[in-house]
């Protein structure tokens, strides 16, 4: 890569190595591309070996220029973005422009596939409240969405997979369900965290965000008029104040009606460019003690779930005195059961 200029034009096995590297292991950051690429070079030019070391982030970037001019016809795009918790960059292969259901890739059955829309919904509906922002499933709760729910029928119909057979609407044995689960793992559409939750990964959020605004934010307008609606005003995928991507791990506003988020790592920046002033871009409400979203919001999700089924005030919108009490009393209860 000596003359780097022609960058464009010198496509070669190295790229080509490097291509079938990408979709093997579907996400790469440069500290791992480093030993990739000096292998790749090495074996190119046995006499002229290469050292990670010697593989710039220049390099690396002019692989994935020239890898993206040679893939954009099929579709493609090596795309970039930061892991909301390790704050890496993460670079991945993505599909522009096909439906985001059918790009998992190697789950074929219909029933597999509605079944990683019901774990979506899960994440992005069930478990995606304006109390509690969890935008993840435990095994178990993603397990119990093996079988279609008995409201499943209605909603299918707006989605997607209506195309495809569906006639038989069986759903997957446990089994089964599971074996969707950890291949989704495996092709690094999900992630699966240390406490035990199933997010979607740096790079699926990159692939589905045009797909997830689209299901779920402009379901959540359609039904906005409707009562029976649990929380029809709030929006269910929001993007980042700072970096305008996908939040399903950060903080949000403290104004639990405002709909700003932002990333852990995007708050500094963001009161950087406020000049200093640490209050959302939104509502100007202090930015302290921000609640999080992500799995760290699911403790407290459960509490609010049992405290709305034993209130059963009907809608989520009120916020009755009543609501508040259970919830202090809630509270007090878990905390005493820590205690023993
Ligand atoms: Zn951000
Ligand atoms: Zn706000």
């Amino acid at each position: 890569m000596s003359d780097n200029g022609a960058a464009n034009d010198d496509y070669n096995d190295t790229h080509r190595a490097f291509l079938q590297a990408l979709l093997a292991r579907q996400t790469i950051t440069f500290p791992d591309a480093k030993p990739l690429l000096a292998a790749i070079q090495s074996a190119q030019t046995p006499n002229r070996p290469t050292l990670p070391e010697d593989i710039s982030q220049e390099d690396f970037e002019n692989y994935v220029h020239t890898l993206n001019s040679q893939v954009s016809p099929f579709d493609l795009e090596i795309r970039s973005t930061l892991h909301q918790q390790t704050k890496e960059r993460i670079y991945a292969l993505v599909n522009t422009t096909s439906d985001a259901l059918t790009q998992m890739a190697t789950i074929h059955s219909a029933d597999e596939i509605a079944f990683v829309k019901r774990v979506l919904d899960g994440m992005f509906e069930t478990y995606n409240t304006q109390r509690a922002e969890v935008m993840a499933v435990t095994s178990m709760q993603a397990l119990k969405l093996a079988k279609p729910s008995a409201g499943e029928e209605r909603r299918r119909e707006s989605t997607q997979t209506q195309g495809q057979t569906q006639s038989a609407n069986v759903g997957l044995t446990m089994a089964q369900a599971e074996k969707v689960l950890a291949l989704m793992v495996e092709q690094a559409w999900f992630e699966f965290s240390d406490r035990g939750f199933y997010t979607l990964s740096p790079r699926a959020l990159m692939e589905l965000r045009g797909w997830l605004i689209e299901t779920y934010n402009d379901q959540a307008q359609g039904e906005g008029s409707d009562a029976e609606e649990d929380d029809g005003e709030h929006v269910k995928i929001k993007l980042c104040q700072a970096c305008k991507e996908v939040v399903t791990m950060g903080q949000r506003c403290p104004n639990l009606t405002c709909n700003a988020r932002l990333h852990g790592h995007c708050v500094g920046n963001l009161f950087r460019a406020q000049g200093g002033r640490e209050e959302c871009p939104a509502c100007k409400h202090a930015w302290l003690d921000a609640p999080p979203v992500g799995e760290k919001a699911a403790r407290q999700g459960a509490q609010q779930r049992r405290t709305t089924a034993s209130s059963n005030t009907g809608g989520g919108a009120s916020r009755g005195r009543r609501q508040t009490q259970s919830v202090a009393e809630e509270s007090d209860a878990e905390s005493g059961a820590n205690e023993e």
